[in-house]
């Protein structure tokens, strides 16, 4: 037995390795694996260029778990290493790369992805005791044992050991017994080695014998050596893809399409990427990508690597050439990565643009699903929208499909404002804005259904894409004006005319300050009363509400426009009878109005050819007084109005109308316009 000091300067690393990476000690198993994964290729390597002469009888890995003894055993039958190998790799450079390791990122712990370079000594993690049997492939080699306790002390001595490979053995320290737990074993070797290129054995596989569960003598194979992304698209057929993503998402349904990466040059890809079928927005999840290098998980946090709006996709990327033990940051600054993010951005927008070319049908079905990452993408991405907007679609409320130049088209002749603007008219909801899409329909205009999570984001973009245009919902403004082709005249009603009707249609209105009135000539077959939201005001608050940072704009009420249509006979005929009956009373009312104003003006030219100080206390109240009586004349007014407004049924049944046209009639006031529709039947 030859005993030894672990060559550091660090007095003792291992209480730091201990403690460092707390939360990730189970990074432990996914090393010690990797390194039997790297010896049995290397073996496999020198036998097919002759430097090994014998034969691999068996390359599987073996991890056996003896909860008794506390240990944790990987074998493999891969190139072994001498003692002089051992004294080289484990006790030198293994160890001081170690320290480098924890040197370098002890404060940053988390920024580093993967946690790769630990390498061997992250055994120290779980364990108080970790010992290597291990023999060389090189001729004539002895075997060698090592072994160390945790303290820089180690001991190198021979041990009988028939194969050639090596074994780990981990004494589990109890602090880290949960790795003694089978389930949490098969749990990590589920996450860390499903894919591992060697075949990987936990155990034997078990049967039901005699109603209890025993162990055969068949190896429990845990892993997929050939993962899809690992062969070659030719010899793949779409089975293979689905199977491959049924095994890393059992729960999800069927992908609805997938792109197979495969560079070799200037770096080193594979990976599929996977689009999903999406039930429900809401549901869509990040980071459903992981990350592998040479077939060894690193991680499911793929943001840099992957453009940003792919992030949603899911599948695998499998890379040796990302920098697997950096920080973020330096990640996203890192020239192949950058380059990795941009042919996966490319790549993807070529996919998508062939499936539109190959079949346009086919790419019209998956739209819906597809929208929202294309969307993201367009959004969030000027190179994706420069690619995608060749074939990203837009859907009108009959369900047909246009790319963004067919539609320019379809539109030209009859959607061209008096300003030359390109007006594109559009619903978020087929149901509740069903009479306005009608109504725009029937002046031959086409409506597109932007119903999507990121549409109002969407619109803005297209707006400043396609210059000399500008979006409109179907809500915004009457029929006639929601694509203004001339200048159009005022209202045909006198002022007072339209005080009584402004202050009748306010009665039955539950939320009266949420309303302005407005007047407009329109065809008599126009509806009677029409209530639009001017499409500003409602973006702006779409935004906010979305964490636009348009905050303003969140805090201000909804506004709403009632448009009373003059020519229409129905409002003739409110005027009529509100108007009448009111018009003695209103008469007087206005006449000790212009009565008080016409006293109120020569007592304001009066002032005015004073000085501030020479104005009598006395004509200041009196001035003072009568706007206070011209206020309380105009409030008794409208209290009239509104009243005689809320008593007259066919105000009530107009206004009602107009919100149920609106979605806007609920509760009680419904029930109330049920009723009342009953008895005018
Ligand atoms: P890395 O794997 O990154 O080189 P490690 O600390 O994990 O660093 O391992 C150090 C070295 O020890 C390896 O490079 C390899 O030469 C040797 N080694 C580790 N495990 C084995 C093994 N199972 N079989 C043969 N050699 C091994």
């Amino acid at each position: 037995m030859q005993k030894g000091k672990i060559n550091i300067t660090t007095e003792n690393i291992f209480p730091i390795i201990k403690k460092f990476l707390y939360s990730d000690h189970e990074i432990f198993l996914r090393e010690i694996i990797s390194n039997a994964v790297d010896a049995t290729q290397k073996l496999k390597t020198f036998q097919s260029t002759g430097d090994f002469k014998g034969e691999i009888k068996d390359e599987t890995i073996r991890i056996k778990l003896d909860a008794k003894k506390k240990t944790i055993t990987v074998s493999d039958h891969g190139i072994g290493m001498t003692a002089e190998e051992v004294e080289k790799f484990i006790n030198q450079i293994a160890f001081s790369s170690a320290e480098e390791f924890l040197e370098k990122y002890k404060d940053k712990a988390n920024a580093i992805i993967g946690h790769f370079g630990m390498g061997f000594y992250s055994s120290f993690m779980v364990s108080k005791k970790v010992e290597i049997h291990t023999k060389s492939y090189k001729p004539g080699s002895k075997a060698v044992l090592w072994s160390c306790d945790g303290s820089p002390e180690f001991e190198l001595g021979e041990k009988a050991k028939k194969d050639v490979g090596t074994d780990i053995i981990l004494h589990i320290d109890t602090e880290s017994k949960e790795f003694l737990e089978e389930s949490r074993i098969s749990e990590l070797l589920k996450k860390y080695s499903r894919y591992l290129p060697i075949p990987v054995a936990f155990g034997k596989e078990k049967e039901w014998k005699d109603g209890k569960e025993v162990e055969t003598k068949k190896d429990n194979i845990i892993n997929i050596t050939h993962p899809a992304w690992t062969r070659k698209p030719a010899d793949l057929k779409d089975e293979d893809y689905k199977e491959f993503y049924r095994d890393m998402y059992p729960m999800q349904e069927e992908p609805l399409f997938w792109i197979h990466l495969n560079v070799d040059y200037p770096f080193k890809l594979t990976g599929i990427l996977y689009f999903p079928k999406i039930k429900n927005q809401v549901e869509v999840q990040r980071n459903k990508i992981q990350l592998f290098s040479n077939q060894v998980y690193v991680t499911d946090s793929v943001e840099g690597i992957v453009p940003e709006f792919l992030t949603l996709l899911h599948g695998v990327i499998d890379s040796p050439d990302i920098p697997l033990n950096v920080s973020r940051s330096y990640l996203q600054s890192d020239g192949n990565v950058k380059k990795i993010s941009g042919h996966i951005n490319k790549k993807v927008a070529d996919r998508l643009n062939e499936i539109f070319k190959k079949d346009r049908s086919g790419f019209e079905n998956k739209w819906d699903d597809l929208k929202l990452f294309i969307v993201y993408g367009l959004i969030s991405d000027e190179k994706f929208y420069d690619r995608a907007s060749k074939f990203a679609l837009l859907k009108n409320t009959d369900d047909k499909y246009f790319t963004f130049e067919e539609y320019e088209k379809l539109i030209k002749e009859n959607q061209t404002d008096k300003n030359k603007t390109l007006v594109y008219l559009y619903a978020n909801n087929k149901d509740d804005q069903h009479s306005y899409i009608e109504a725009a329909k029937a002046k031959g205009y086409d409506v597109l259904l932007m119903d999507g999570q990121l549409d109002t984001h969407f619109l803005s973009q297209l707006e400043q894409k396609l210059t000399g245009s500008r979006f409109v919902r179907v809500d915004a403004d009457v029929p006639d004006k929601l694509i203004q082709k001339e200048d159009t005249k005022g209202s045909s009603l006198t002022g007072d005319q339209q005080n009584i009707l402004s202050g009748v249609f306010m009665g039955p209105l539950v939320n009266k300050e949420g309303f302005n009135v407005v007047f407009e000539d329109l065809s008599e077959t126009e509806n009677p009363l029409i209530i639009t939201q001017s499409e500003f005001t409602r973006r702006m608050k779409d935004m906010s509400a979305m964490g636009g940072g348009m905050d303003f704009y969140g805090t201000l009420p909804d506004s709403y426009n009632l448009v009373v249509n003059s020519n229409h006979p129905l409002i003739g005929k409110v005027l009529e009878d509100c108007g009448k009956k009111m018009e003695k009373e209103m008469k007087s009312l206005n006449e000790k109005v212009e009565s008080l104003k016409e006293h109120k003006t020569e007592l304001e030219k009066a002032k005015e050819a004073k000085k501030e100080e020479e104005i009598k206390q006395e004509d200041k109240d009196k001035l003072e007084d009568i706007n206070k009586k011209i206020g309380e004349i105009e409030d008794k007014k409208n209290k009239k109005l509104e009243k005689a407004g809320k008593e007259n049924s066919l105000v009530c049944q107009l206004i009602d109308l107009a919100l149920l046209s609106n979605n806007m009639l609920k509760g009680e006031n419904l029930s109330k316009f049920v009723k009342r529709s009953i008895d005018l039947i």
